[in-house]
């Protein structure tokens, strides 16, 4: 007689009304950070269009240059969380939320409080 496969751990999903919340506090902070996005590049001096080209002191140069570094840094920290974000309202969708993406664990829900876009349970997090 043939073993019977062994249920996976991955069977465990949480339910609509706990994810129901997530999801919405997912899509509010999604609309949050493509505002700041969009409030980012209106700061920065390089892709601000009518900024003089011609006769601008070097001070006001490095003062550009150091906008520009720190918007684009920023900016970057955004697109890192709308991507986690992103991801995290992928895996509601199908199912896959508080799985852990590396070993497929249950992510510790007290993480997912704290931390709620955690692709990663604490363990492969540390091994990163
Ligand atoms: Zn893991």
């Amino acid at each position: 007689m043939p073993k019977q496969k062994s249920t996976k751990k991955t069977d465990i999903r949480f339910p609509t009304s706990v994810l129901q919340p997530v999801q919405s506090f997912f899509q509010d902070q999604l609309k949050n950070l493509e505002k700041q996005k969009r409030n980012l590049k209106k700061e920065d001096p390089f892709s601000n269009s009518n900024r003089t080209a011609d006769n601008a002191a070097l001070d006001t140069e490095a003062e550009e240059q150091f906008g520009h570094a720190r918007t684009s840094a920023l900016r970057n920290e955004i697109d890192k969380r709308i991507i986690e974000i992103r991801k995290s309202l992928s895996r509601i969708r199908v199912g896959k939320y508080g799985i852990c993406e590396n070993c497929g664990n249950m992510i510790d829900t007290d993480r997912l409080m704290i931390y709620p876009q955690a692709l990663r349970c604490v363990n492969c997090e540390k091994k990163r």
